[in-house]
């Protein structure tokens, strides 16, 4: 059983801390990559029809 993280939005593995989007208060966000969330929102709005 494979228990790797994956981005809920664009599917990259989050291996790394570094990986990881982050809040608004800076902390990290396990759910999204840094490519597709900082500053506690997405980043590219090409992303934004999933929600
Ligand atoms: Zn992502």
């Amino acid at each position: 059983m494979q228990c790797k993280v994956l981005c809920q939005s664009c599917g990259m593995p989050l291996e790394m801390t570094e990986d990881l989007g982050k809040n608004m208060d800076s902390s990290r966000n396990d759910e999204y990559c840094v490519y597709c969330y900082q500053n506690g929102g997405f980043i590219c709005t090409h992303l934004l029809f999933i929600q």
